[in-house]
């Protein structure tokens, strides 16, 4: 089979690596317009449990890949220079580069084609059509009706930033402002880094947020690389099929980034599809295989984080002790008796 996978960010590349250690004879092209070096972004959340999914697939990626990965099992909350500490299941975080030039290169070895430039949504000639050019996909975009594309705004606006210093947990940070509260989500990626999200009124510069957050940030520097103010965009389509043309990743979905998914929902689809099509001989009942396995997980996905960015939104004036216990319940996947029965209260650690 030809295939023409449109977008060589996390969902594309994974794909075509999966696809192509299938053992099936077919030509991969992946086009992107960035190189590894110019993409956005800091460190991706990527749990050591979606590492280890991999390995049955491709053991020595995911041994790669774990090696890379910056784990925690806090999370902890800082407010009115107080904090509290919860356990959390394991998680994890690599940085967003390191991602893609360990999937490009293990692409490159199994004779993947990496091609750079413009996506070609036409793409005439191609058996299967893979769009994984993300958010603002122009591969959807030509097809937007087929697809039943519909995209809204949700939560408040934001701005992606990185920390020259590494938070031992997932660490949510409120500081108090004229305008209101800024909250900063942080978790560590490296020796010596940290994404650190901040959402807070009127878009200050990051010159601003240095100082409000001075004290967390114990004098590190906040990192910027395509770092702008914006509101997130979740997108839904009715359907991830059209024809031979195939939805995957941010082109088919976003969940709210407060609950930290998109870059493991990339893998996940990448990794379905790639078995649907070695598992099913006609492409059709391959391509409707994925979605039926993808969907549910997806919905269930962006219906947490709906309930997060609203969360978010409205941030309770309360005690550090009540917002992380807030916190850890928001989505529904844990209970407040969930705390209390399994031992895992609050623990205030500063204050
Ligand atoms: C600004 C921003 C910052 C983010 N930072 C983080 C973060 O720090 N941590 C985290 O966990 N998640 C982050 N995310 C979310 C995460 O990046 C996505 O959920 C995940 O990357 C989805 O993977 P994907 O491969 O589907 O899409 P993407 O990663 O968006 O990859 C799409 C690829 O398609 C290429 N492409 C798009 N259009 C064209 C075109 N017309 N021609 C050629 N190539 C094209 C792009 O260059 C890109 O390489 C961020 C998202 C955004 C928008």
């Amino acid at each position: 089979m030809r295939i023409l996978v449109n977008g060589g960010g996390p969902a594309g590349l994974a794909f075509a690596a999966f696809a192509a250690r299938s053992g099936r004879d077919d030509e991969i092209t992946v086009r992107d317009r960035a190189g590894v070096e110019d993409t956005y972004g800091f460190g991706v959340v990527l749990p050591p449990a979606a590492v280890e999914v991999f390995r049955d697939v491709d053991p020595g990626l995911a041994d790669e890949l774990a090696t890379h990965v910056t784990g925690w099992d806090r999370l902890t909350v800082h407010r009115h220079g107080r904090s509290a500490s919860i356990g959390s299941p394991r998680l994890g975080a690599m940085d967003r580069r390191t991602l893609l030039r360990v999937l490009r290169r293990r692409c490159a070895e199994l004779g993947v084609r990496l091609a750079q430039g413009a996506v070609d949504p036409a793409a005439d000639g191609y058996d299967l059509v893979v769009a994984a050019d993300g958010a603002r996909s122009v591969t959807r975009a030509q097809r937007a009706r087929a697809f039943g594309t519909t995209t809204r705004q949700i939560g408040v606006d934001y701005i992606w930033l990185g920390a020259g210093r590494a938070f031992g947990d997932l660490t949510f940070l409120v500081v108090e402002t004229p305008a209101g509260p800024a909250v900063a989500h942080a978790y560590p990626y490296g020796p010596d880094r940290s994404t650190f999200l901040v959402e807070a009124p009127g878009h200050p510069t990051p010159a601003a947020l240095t100082e409000w957050f001075a004290g967390p940030l114990g004098g590190a520097r906040l990192l910027e690389n395509r770092s702008r103010w914006s509101r997130f965009h979740e997108v839904r389509n009715r359907t991830w099929v059209s024809g031979n043309v195939v939805l995957v990743g941010d082109a088919a979905h976003t969940a709210h980034y407060s609950v930290g998914s998109g870059t493991r929902l990339a893998l996940d689809d990448a990794r379905v599809l790639a078995a649907a099509l070695c598992a099913e001989p006609r492409l059709t009942d391959a391509l409707s295989a994925y979605e039926a396995e993808r969907r549910p997980v997806v919905e269930h996905t962006q219906r947490i984080g709906r309930l997060s960015a609203e969360w978010f939104a409205q941030l309770p004036d309360a005690p550090v002790e009540r917002l992380l216990g807030d916190l850890a319940t928001r989505g529904g996947r844990i209970s407040w008796r969930d705390l209390a029965t399994e031992g895992t209260g609050a623990v205030p650690v500063g204050g």
